[in-house]
Protein backbone atom coordinates (compact mmCIF):
# COMPACT_ATOMS: atom_id res chain seq x y z
CA UNK A 1 0.00 0.00 0.00
CA UNK A 2 1.39 3.45 -0.96
CA UNK A 3 1.42 6.19 1.78
CA UNK A 4 -1.87 8.05 2.34
CA UNK A 5 -4.25 5.68 0.21
CA UNK A 6 -7.68 4.51 0.85
CA UNK A 7 -8.11 2.28 3.38
CA UNK A 8 -6.40 -1.20 2.87
CA UNK A 9 -9.27 -3.66 3.96
CA UNK A 10 -9.13 -7.20 5.47
CA UNK A 11 -11.73 -9.58 6.79
CA UNK A 12 -10.60 -11.91 9.21
CA UNK A 13 -13.30 -12.27 11.62
CA UNK A 14 -15.22 -13.03 8.70
CA UNK A 15 -13.28 -16.20 9.08
CA UNK A 16 -15.25 -16.93 11.84
CA UNK A 17 -18.55 -19.11 11.94
CA UNK A 18 -21.46 -17.39 10.10
CA UNK A 19 -23.51 -16.76 12.54
CA UNK A 20 -21.16 -14.56 14.39
CA UNK A 21 -21.86 -11.59 11.55
CA UNK A 22 -24.45 -10.70 9.23
CA UNK A 23 -23.90 -8.82 6.19
CA UNK A 24 -25.66 -5.34 5.87
CA UNK A 25 -25.04 -2.23 3.95
CA UNK A 26 -25.41 0.84 5.49
CA UNK A 27 -28.94 2.52 4.86
CA UNK A 28 -28.48 5.15 2.16
CA UNK A 29 -29.47 8.74 3.63
CA UNK A 30 -30.90 11.71 1.68
CA UNK A 31 -27.98 14.17 1.92
CA UNK A 32 -25.20 13.00 4.19
CA UNK A 33 -22.03 15.55 4.66
CA UNK A 34 -18.91 15.71 5.90
CA UNK A 35 -19.47 17.29 9.56
CA UNK A 36 -15.63 16.85 11.05
CA UNK A 37 -12.68 14.72 10.02
CA UNK A 38 -10.28 13.73 12.37
CA UNK A 39 -6.94 14.46 9.95
CA UNK A 40 -3.82 13.92 13.06
CA UNK A 41 -6.13 10.13 12.82
CA UNK A 42 -6.01 9.88 9.14
CA UNK A 43 -2.44 10.18 8.84
CA UNK A 44 -1.70 8.13 11.46
CA UNK A 45 -3.63 5.36 9.43
CA UNK A 46 -2.22 6.32 6.51
CA UNK A 47 -5.49 7.72 4.81
CA UNK A 48 -5.74 10.45 2.36
CA UNK A 49 -8.64 13.03 2.42
CA UNK A 50 -10.28 11.00 -0.90
CA UNK A 51 -12.12 8.56 1.72
CA UNK A 52 -14.13 11.52 2.81
CA UNK A 53 -15.50 11.17 -0.78
CA UNK A 54 -15.16 7.21 -0.49
CA UNK A 55 -17.61 7.27 3.20
CA UNK A 56 -20.29 9.71 1.26
CA UNK A 57 -20.43 7.81 -2.06
CA UNK A 58 -21.59 4.57 0.60
CA UNK A 59 -24.03 6.14 2.22
CA UNK A 60 -25.53 8.10 -0.63
CA UNK A 61 -25.58 4.75 -2.51
CA UNK A 62 -23.13 5.74 -4.87
CA UNK A 63 -21.06 3.04 -6.58
CA UNK A 64 -18.10 2.35 -3.83
CA UNK A 65 -15.79 -0.55 -4.62
CA UNK A 66 -14.20 0.43 -1.44
CA UNK A 67 -16.90 -1.33 0.97
CA UNK A 68 -17.75 -4.56 -0.69
CA UNK A 69 -18.23 -6.97 2.82
CA UNK A 70 -19.89 -4.63 5.33
CA UNK A 71 -20.75 -6.55 8.47
CA UNK A 72 -22.89 -6.36 11.52
CA UNK A 73 -21.55 -8.36 14.25
CA UNK A 74 -23.84 -10.32 16.50
CA UNK A 75 -23.45 -10.66 20.25
CA UNK A 76 -25.11 -10.65 24.08
CA UNK A 77 -24.71 -8.83 26.92
CA UNK A 78 -25.33 -8.40 30.46
CA UNK A 79 -27.08 -5.01 30.67
CA UNK A 80 -27.81 -3.81 34.31
CA UNK A 81 -27.10 -7.43 35.41
CA UNK A 82 -29.32 -8.85 33.06
CA UNK A 83 -28.67 -11.55 29.98
CA UNK A 84 -30.36 -10.10 26.81
CA UNK A 85 -29.24 -11.15 23.17
CA UNK A 86 -28.25 -8.12 21.33
CA UNK A 87 -25.44 -6.97 18.11
CA UNK A 88 -24.96 -4.02 16.72
CA UNK A 89 -28.21 -2.57 15.94
CA UNK A 90 -27.31 0.46 14.49
CA UNK A 91 -22.92 -0.03 13.48
CA UNK A 92 -21.54 -1.96 10.90
CA UNK A 93 -18.03 -2.58 10.53
CA UNK A 94 -17.35 -1.31 6.73
CA UNK A 95 -14.06 -3.72 7.31
CA UNK A 96 -10.47 -3.82 8.92
CA UNK A 97 -7.76 -1.32 8.17
CA UNK A 98 -4.56 -2.14 7.51
CA UNK A 99 -1.17 0.24 8.60
CA UNK A 100 1.98 0.05 6.74
CA UNK A 101 3.36 -0.98 10.31
CA UNK A 102 0.98 -4.02 10.09
CA UNK A 103 -1.47 -2.77 12.91
CA UNK A 104 -5.04 -3.76 12.16
CA UNK A 105 -7.97 -1.71 13.37
CA UNK A 106 -11.37 -2.39 12.75
CA UNK A 107 -13.16 0.84 10.89
CA UNK A 108 -17.06 1.05 12.20
CA UNK A 109 -19.64 3.14 10.84
CA UNK A 110 -21.63 3.79 13.94
CA UNK A 111 -25.82 5.28 13.20
CA UNK A 112 -25.68 3.71 9.70
CA UNK A 113 -29.40 2.53 9.98
CA UNK A 114 -31.32 -0.42 10.63
CA UNK A 115 -29.16 -4.35 10.82
CA UNK A 116 -30.55 -7.68 11.52
CA UNK A 117 -29.99 -6.93 15.36
CA UNK A 118 -31.38 -3.45 15.68
CA UNK A 119 -35.00 -5.05 17.40
CA UNK A 120 -37.36 -1.94 18.08
CA UNK A 121 -34.31 0.46 17.42
CA UNK A 122 -34.09 2.67 14.56
CA UNK A 123 -30.82 1.89 13.78
CA UNK A 124 -29.63 5.87 13.75
CA UNK A 125 -27.89 8.32 16.03
CA UNK A 126 -28.30 12.04 16.87
CA UNK A 127 -25.97 14.15 15.73
CA UNK A 128 -24.99 15.43 19.09
CA UNK A 129 -24.35 12.19 20.63
CA UNK A 130 -21.97 11.38 18.20
CA UNK A 131 -19.87 14.81 18.43
CA UNK A 132 -19.78 13.50 21.85
CA UNK A 133 -18.46 10.17 21.93
CA UNK A 134 -15.90 11.92 18.99
CA UNK A 135 -14.76 14.58 21.69
CA UNK A 136 -14.70 12.69 24.59
CA UNK A 137 -13.00 9.07 22.72
CA UNK A 138 -10.14 11.67 21.66
CA UNK A 139 -9.93 13.35 25.02
CA UNK A 140 -9.05 9.93 26.44
CA UNK A 141 -6.99 9.23 24.20
CA UNK A 142 -4.95 12.02 25.19
CA UNK A 143 -5.11 11.40 28.59
CA UNK A 144 -3.20 8.07 27.80
CA UNK A 145 -6.22 6.04 28.23
CA UNK A 146 -6.63 2.89 25.94
CA UNK A 147 -9.35 3.65 23.75
CA UNK A 148 -11.61 3.51 20.80
CA UNK A 149 -11.01 6.52 18.30
CA UNK A 150 -12.88 9.00 15.99
CA UNK A 151 -12.29 9.81 12.49
CA UNK A 152 -15.48 11.64 11.49
CA UNK A 153 -19.27 12.63 12.02
CA UNK A 154 -21.18 12.84 9.35
CA UNK A 155 -24.52 14.39 9.00
CA UNK A 156 -27.00 11.91 7.53
CA UNK A 157 -29.45 14.67 6.53
CA UNK A 158 -32.01 12.89 8.10
CA UNK A 159 -34.01 13.80 10.85
CA UNK A 160 -34.11 11.32 14.30
CA UNK A 161 -36.70 11.08 16.62
CA UNK A 162 -35.76 11.11 20.26
CA UNK A 163 -37.67 12.87 23.14
CA UNK A 164 -37.39 15.75 20.64
CA UNK A 165 -36.54 15.62 16.63
CA UNK A 166 -33.00 16.02 16.13
CA UNK A 167 -30.53 16.34 13.27
CA UNK A 168 -29.25 12.40 12.19
CA UNK A 169 -25.64 11.58 12.21
CA UNK A 170 -23.03 8.92 11.40
CA UNK A 171 -19.36 8.56 13.54
CA UNK A 172 -16.45 6.43 11.79
CA UNK A 173 -14.89 4.90 14.93
CA UNK A 174 -11.36 3.04 14.75
CA UNK A 175 -10.46 0.22 17.44
CA UNK A 176 -8.17 -2.54 17.45
CA UNK A 177 -11.53 -4.89 17.58
CA UNK A 178 -15.19 -4.44 18.54
CA UNK A 179 -15.08 -8.07 20.31
CA UNK A 180 -16.27 -7.78 23.81
CA UNK A 181 -17.11 -9.91 26.68
CA UNK A 182 -21.37 -10.51 25.14
CA UNK A 183 -18.99 -11.96 22.07
CA UNK A 184 -17.87 -14.75 24.36
CA UNK A 185 -21.44 -15.05 26.18
CA UNK A 186 -23.12 -15.15 22.45
CA UNK A 187 -20.56 -17.94 21.65
CA UNK A 188 -21.71 -19.37 25.00
CA UNK A 189 -24.99 -19.14 25.35
CA UNK A 190 -25.94 -19.98 21.16
CA UNK A 191 -23.29 -21.77 19.59
CA UNK A 192 -20.80 -25.23 19.98
CA UNK A 193 -17.82 -25.55 22.02
CA UNK A 194 -16.74 -25.33 18.27
CA UNK A 195 -17.68 -21.72 17.61
CA UNK A 196 -16.78 -21.07 21.46
CA UNK A 197 -13.51 -22.29 20.51
CA UNK A 198 -12.88 -20.75 16.98
CA UNK A 199 -13.95 -17.27 18.79
CA UNK A 200 -11.19 -17.98 21.46
CA UNK A 201 -8.51 -19.01 19.07
CA UNK A 202 -9.39 -15.87 16.72
CA UNK A 203 -9.18 -13.80 19.25
CA UNK A 204 -5.58 -14.71 20.98
CA UNK A 205 -4.58 -14.99 17.61
CA UNK A 206 -5.14 -11.14 16.89
CA UNK A 207 -4.79 -9.49 20.24
CA UNK A 208 -2.41 -11.98 22.30
CA UNK A 209 -0.37 -14.11 20.17
CA UNK A 210 2.03 -14.31 22.81
CA UNK A 211 -0.56 -16.88 24.22
CA UNK A 212 -0.98 -19.29 20.93
CA UNK A 213 1.30 -21.59 22.49
CA UNK A 214 0.06 -22.04 25.91
CA UNK A 215 -1.26 -25.12 26.58
CA UNK A 216 -4.68 -24.06 27.91
CA UNK A 217 -5.29 -20.75 25.93
CA UNK A 218 -8.44 -20.07 27.15
CA UNK A 219 -7.37 -19.78 30.29
CA UNK A 220 -4.43 -18.03 29.56
CA UNK A 221 -6.77 -15.31 27.55
CA UNK A 222 -8.68 -15.24 30.75
CA UNK A 223 -6.17 -13.89 33.05
CA UNK A 224 -4.61 -11.51 29.99
CA UNK A 225 -8.04 -9.63 29.73
CA UNK A 226 -8.22 -9.70 33.43
CA UNK A 227 -5.17 -7.51 33.80
CA UNK A 228 -5.74 -5.43 31.15
CA UNK A 229 -9.29 -4.53 32.35
CA UNK A 230 -8.02 -3.92 35.64
CA UNK A 231 -5.27 -1.84 33.99
CA UNK A 232 -7.75 0.20 31.76
CA UNK A 233 -10.17 0.80 35.36
CA UNK A 234 -7.46 1.85 36.93
CA UNK A 235 -6.66 4.64 34.61
CA UNK A 236 -10.67 5.30 34.48
CA UNK A 237 -10.07 6.15 38.24
CA UNK A 238 -6.53 7.96 37.86
CA UNK A 239 -8.37 10.61 35.55
CA UNK A 240 -12.15 10.89 36.60
CA UNK A 241 -13.64 9.32 34.21
CA UNK A 242 -16.87 7.55 34.75
CA UNK A 243 -18.16 5.16 31.65
CA UNK A 244 -21.72 5.08 32.84
CA UNK A 245 -22.78 1.61 31.06
CA UNK A 246 -20.44 -0.72 31.46
CA UNK A 247 -22.49 -3.75 30.50
CA UNK A 248 -20.75 -6.98 29.51
CA UNK A 249 -21.72 -6.04 25.74
CA UNK A 250 -19.24 -2.68 26.16
CA UNK A 251 -16.42 -4.38 27.95
CA UNK A 252 -13.74 -5.28 24.91
CA UNK A 253 -11.14 -8.08 25.18
CA UNK A 254 -8.69 -5.27 23.49
CA UNK A 255 -9.18 -3.88 26.74
CA UNK A 256 -9.98 -0.20 24.94
CA UNK A 257 -12.55 2.07 26.62
CA UNK A 258 -15.52 2.33 24.43
CA UNK A 259 -18.62 2.99 23.43
CA UNK A 260 -18.98 6.83 24.94
CA UNK A 261 -22.71 6.97 25.74
CA UNK A 262 -23.33 8.43 29.23
CA UNK A 263 -19.78 8.76 30.36
CA UNK A 264 -19.05 11.28 32.28
CA UNK A 265 -15.75 13.47 34.28
CA UNK A 266 -15.92 13.68 37.67
CA UNK A 267 -15.79 17.11 39.60
CA UNK A 268 -16.12 17.46 43.18
CA UNK A 269 -14.81 14.22 44.58
CA UNK A 270 -16.91 11.61 45.90
CA UNK A 271 -17.23 7.21 44.77
CA UNK A 272 -21.15 7.79 44.73
CA UNK A 273 -21.15 10.19 41.88
CA UNK A 274 -23.07 8.81 38.98
CA UNK A 275 -24.53 10.81 35.84
CA UNK A 276 -26.37 8.48 33.97
CA UNK A 277 -30.27 8.91 33.75
CA UNK A 278 -30.33 5.32 33.57
CA UNK A 279 -28.64 4.41 36.53
CA UNK A 280 -30.88 4.83 39.39
CA UNK A 281 -29.52 2.35 42.05
CA UNK A 282 -25.29 3.94 41.27
CA UNK A 283 -24.80 0.41 39.67
CA UNK A 284 -22.05 1.90 37.40
CA UNK A 285 -20.58 4.98 39.69
CA UNK A 286 -17.37 6.29 40.03
CA UNK A 287 -16.23 4.21 43.13
CA UNK A 288 -18.25 1.06 41.83
CA UNK A 289 -16.56 0.99 38.72
CA UNK A 290 -13.57 -1.90 40.45
CA UNK A 291 -16.54 -4.22 41.49
CA UNK A 292 -18.40 -3.82 38.19
CA UNK A 293 -14.92 -5.15 35.69
CA UNK A 294 -14.23 -7.93 38.31
CA UNK A 295 -18.22 -9.19 38.32
CA UNK A 296 -17.91 -8.57 34.42
CA UNK A 297 -14.47 -10.72 34.07
CA UNK A 298 -16.46 -13.16 36.05
CA UNK A 299 -19.32 -13.02 33.33
CA UNK A 300 -16.01 -14.03 31.18
CA UNK A 301 -14.94 -16.68 32.46
CA UNK A 302 -18.42 -18.67 32.87
CA UNK A 303 -18.59 -18.02 29.00
CA UNK A 304 -15.35 -19.97 28.66
CA UNK A 305 -16.49 -22.93 30.83
CA UNK A 306 -16.84 -25.11 27.88
CA UNK A 307 -13.16 -24.53 26.67
CA UNK A 308 -11.56 -24.31 30.40
CA UNK A 309 -11.65 -27.78 30.69
CA UNK A 310 -13.27 -30.75 29.73
CA UNK A 311 -14.75 -31.31 33.58
CA UNK A 312 -17.32 -28.94 34.78
CA UNK A 313 -16.50 -28.72 37.67
CA UNK A 314 -13.08 -28.47 37.58
CA UNK A 315 -13.95 -25.63 34.58
CA UNK A 316 -15.68 -23.88 37.76
CA UNK A 317 -12.52 -24.35 39.75
CA UNK A 318 -10.42 -22.80 37.09
CA UNK A 319 -12.36 -19.80 36.54
CA UNK A 320 -12.79 -19.48 40.32
CA UNK A 321 -8.84 -19.51 40.85
CA UNK A 322 -8.55 -16.43 37.71
CA UNK A 323 -11.26 -14.61 39.50
CA UNK A 324 -9.81 -15.06 43.11
CA UNK A 325 -6.73 -13.21 41.86
CA UNK A 326 -8.40 -10.06 41.05
CA UNK A 327 -8.52 -8.44 44.31
CA UNK A 328 -4.64 -8.55 45.04
CA UNK A 329 -3.66 -7.43 41.18
CA UNK A 330 -6.63 -4.15 41.34
CA UNK A 331 -5.36 -3.20 44.65
CA UNK A 332 -1.62 -3.67 43.62
CA UNK A 333 -1.95 -1.68 40.36
CA UNK A 334 -4.43 0.52 41.89
CA UNK A 335 -2.52 1.84 44.14
CA UNK A 336 0.56 1.76 42.37
CA UNK A 337 -1.20 4.20 40.02
CA UNK A 338 -2.82 6.91 42.75
CA UNK A 339 0.45 6.95 44.50
CA UNK A 340 2.13 8.23 41.07
CA UNK A 341 -0.44 10.51 41.33
CA UNK A 342 1.09 12.09 44.75
CA UNK A 343 4.48 11.27 43.74
CA UNK A 344 5.59 8.23 45.24
CA UNK A 345 6.52 5.17 43.81
CA UNK A 346 7.04 3.31 47.18
CA UNK A 347 3.91 1.35 47.11
CA UNK A 348 3.57 0.25 51.43
CA UNK A 349 1.13 0.21 53.88
CA UNK A 350 2.28 3.55 55.13
CA UNK A 351 2.06 4.99 51.68
CA UNK A 352 -1.22 3.62 51.22
CA UNK A 353 -2.62 4.99 54.10
CA UNK A 354 -1.58 8.56 53.14
CA UNK A 355 -3.28 8.21 50.18
CA UNK A 356 -6.52 7.12 51.67
CA UNK A 357 -6.43 9.87 53.95
CA UNK A 358 -6.46 12.23 51.32
CA UNK A 359 -9.11 11.25 49.78
CA UNK A 360 -11.22 10.71 52.66
CA UNK A 361 -10.41 14.58 53.01
CA UNK A 362 -11.12 15.53 49.36
CA UNK A 363 -14.81 13.92 49.56
CA UNK A 364 -14.91 15.83 53.17
CA UNK A 365 -14.19 18.95 51.74
CA UNK A 366 -16.00 18.46 48.60
CA UNK A 367 -12.76 19.50 46.60
CA UNK A 368 -12.24 18.71 42.92
CA UNK A 369 -10.45 15.95 41.92
CA UNK A 370 -8.64 16.64 39.30
CA UNK A 371 -7.59 20.13 40.58
CA UNK A 372 -6.50 19.02 44.02
CA UNK A 373 -4.34 16.44 42.66
CA UNK A 374 -2.80 18.73 40.09
CA UNK A 375 -2.04 21.98 42.49
CA UNK A 376 -0.16 19.27 44.32
CA UNK A 377 2.76 19.68 42.22
CA UNK A 378 2.95 23.50 43.01
CA UNK A 379 2.32 22.77 47.44
CA UNK A 380 5.38 20.75 47.05
CA UNK A 381 7.40 23.42 46.59
CA UNK A 382 5.68 25.78 48.41
CA UNK A 383 4.64 26.35 52.09
CA UNK A 384 1.74 28.10 51.17
CA UNK A 385 -1.48 26.62 52.53
CA UNK A 386 -4.11 27.47 49.75
CA UNK A 387 -6.33 24.92 50.81
CA UNK A 388 -7.13 26.93 54.04
CA UNK A 389 -7.92 23.84 55.88
CA UNK A 390 -5.65 22.74 58.74
CA UNK A 391 -6.62 19.06 58.03
CA UNK A 392 -5.31 19.42 54.76
CA UNK A 393 -1.99 21.22 56.12
CA UNK A 394 -1.21 18.36 58.60
CA UNK A 395 -1.62 16.18 55.64
CA UNK A 396 0.60 18.38 53.24
CA UNK A 397 3.36 18.06 56.28
CA UNK A 398 2.73 14.43 56.47
CA UNK A 399 2.74 13.78 52.64
CA UNK A 400 6.32 16.11 52.10
CA UNK A 401 7.89 14.05 54.77
CA UNK A 402 6.79 10.74 52.59
CA UNK A 403 7.89 11.90 49.58
CA UNK A 404 11.28 13.15 50.81
CA UNK A 405 11.75 9.21 52.20
CA UNK A 406 10.88 7.87 48.89
CA UNK A 407 12.32 9.28 46.08
CA UNK A 408 12.62 12.87 46.43
CA UNK A 409 10.92 15.97 45.39
CA UNK A 410 12.33 15.86 41.91
CA UNK A 411 11.01 12.18 40.87
CA UNK A 412 7.88 13.19 42.26
CA UNK A 413 7.14 16.22 40.56
CA UNK A 414 8.14 14.19 36.82
CA UNK A 415 5.57 11.47 38.37
CA UNK A 416 2.64 13.43 39.32
CA UNK A 417 3.31 15.60 35.70
CA UNK A 418 2.84 12.11 34.03
CA UNK A 419 -0.32 11.32 35.91
CA UNK A 420 -2.21 14.11 37.11
CA UNK A 421 -3.96 16.14 34.00
CA UNK A 422 -4.18 19.58 34.53
CA UNK A 423 -7.36 20.13 32.42
CA UNK A 424 -9.70 17.72 31.34
CA UNK A 425 -13.07 17.65 29.42
CA UNK A 426 -15.24 19.21 31.97
CA UNK A 427 -19.39 18.55 31.39
CA UNK A 428 -20.37 21.63 31.19
CA UNK A 429 -17.59 23.03 28.99
CA UNK A 430 -18.51 19.63 26.42
CA UNK A 431 -22.76 20.47 26.64
CA UNK A 432 -21.44 24.10 26.00
CA UNK A 433 -19.31 23.05 22.96
CA UNK A 434 -21.93 20.48 21.56
CA UNK A 435 -24.79 22.86 21.61
CA UNK A 436 -23.29 25.13 19.85
CA UNK A 437 -22.01 22.59 17.15
CA UNK A 438 -25.35 21.35 16.58
CA UNK A 439 -26.66 24.53 15.81
CA UNK A 440 -23.34 25.04 13.18
CA UNK A 441 -20.95 26.60 14.74
CA UNK A 442 -17.71 24.43 15.34
CA UNK A 443 -15.74 27.08 17.30
CA UNK A 444 -16.09 26.12 20.98
CA UNK A 445 -15.84 22.45 19.86
CA UNK A 446 -12.68 22.89 18.35
CA UNK A 447 -11.05 24.82 21.18
CA UNK A 448 -11.89 22.53 23.62
CA UNK A 449 -10.49 19.50 21.28
CA UNK A 450 -7.55 21.68 21.10
CA UNK A 451 -7.23 22.71 25.13
CA UNK A 452 -8.22 18.63 25.81
CA UNK A 453 -5.33 17.33 23.17
CA UNK A 454 -2.91 18.53 25.44
CA UNK A 455 -3.39 17.30 28.92
CA UNK A 456 -0.40 17.16 30.43
CA UNK A 457 0.91 20.81 29.60
CA UNK A 458 0.52 24.24 30.64
CA UNK A 459 -1.40 26.27 28.10
CA UNK A 460 -2.27 29.87 27.88
CA UNK A 461 -5.28 31.15 28.42
CA UNK A 462 -7.34 27.91 29.75
CA UNK A 463 -8.17 28.73 33.37
CA UNK A 464 -12.05 28.98 32.18
CA UNK A 465 -11.30 25.19 30.78
CA UNK A 466 -9.75 24.06 34.21
CA UNK A 467 -12.65 25.56 36.63
CA UNK A 468 -14.89 23.12 38.22
CA UNK A 469 -18.74 24.34 37.33
CA UNK A 470 -21.12 26.05 39.82
CA UNK A 471 -22.44 22.77 42.40
CA UNK A 472 -25.22 23.36 41.22
CA UNK A 473 -24.66 22.22 37.73
CA UNK A 474 -23.30 18.67 38.78
CA UNK A 475 -26.29 18.15 41.12
CA UNK A 476 -28.78 18.66 38.04
CA UNK A 477 -26.15 17.44 35.19
CA UNK A 478 -27.54 13.84 33.73
CA UNK A 479 -26.19 11.93 30.79
CA UNK A 480 -28.27 9.97 28.45
CA UNK A 481 -27.44 6.81 26.66
CA UNK A 482 -28.54 4.88 23.36
CA UNK A 483 -29.11 8.36 21.56
P1 LIG B 1 -25.43 0.43 24.01
O1 LIG B 1 -26.23 0.83 25.20
O2 LIG B 1 -25.04 1.58 23.11
O3 LIG B 1 -24.28 -0.44 24.35
O4 LIG B 1 -26.40 -0.42 23.09
C1 LIG B 1 -26.98 -1.63 23.54
C2 LIG B 1 -27.59 -2.34 22.38
O5 LIG B 1 -28.67 -1.59 21.81
C3 LIG B 1 -26.64 -2.63 21.23
O6 LIG B 1 -26.97 -3.91 20.72
C4 LIG B 1 -26.94 -1.54 20.25
O7 LIG B 1 -26.60 -1.89 18.93
C5 LIG B 1 -28.43 -1.37 20.43
N1 LIG B 1 -28.91 -0.02 20.05
C6 LIG B 1 -28.66 1.15 20.69
N2 LIG B 1 -29.27 2.17 20.07
C7 LIG B 1 -29.94 1.65 19.00
C8 LIG B 1 -30.75 2.19 17.97
N3 LIG B 1 -31.04 3.49 17.90
N4 LIG B 1 -31.24 1.33 17.05
C9 LIG B 1 -30.97 0.01 17.10
N5 LIG B 1 -30.23 -0.56 18.05
C10 LIG B 1 -29.69 0.25 18.99
MG1 LIG C 1 -22.74 -1.09 23.32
Amino acid sequence: MQKNSLFNFDYSYLSLPDKFYSFVKPQVFPKPEVFIFNQLLGDSLNLNNGIQDDFLSLISNKASDTFEKCFAQAYAGHQFGNFTKLGDGRAIILGEHLTLEGNRFDIQLKGSGRTPYSRGGDGKATLKAMLREYLVSEAMYYLNVPTSRSLAVFKTGDTVYRETAQEGAALVRVMKSHIRVGTFEYAAYFGSVNDLKALCDYTVKRHYPQLMEDQNCALSLLREVMKNQIDLVVNWMRVGFIHGVMNTDNTSISAETFDYGPCAFMNVYHPATVYSSIDQNGRYSFGNQARIIKWNVARFAEALFPILHDNKDKSLEIAQSVINEFDAIWEEKYFVMMLKKIGIETNDLLNRSLLIELLNIIQKLKLDYSNTFSSLSKALLTDDDSFNNSEFTAWLLKWKAAVNKSDGVENALKLMREVNPIVIPRNHKVEEALDEAVNGNLLLFNKLLSVISKPYQAQNDIRDYMEPPEFDFDLNYQTFCGT
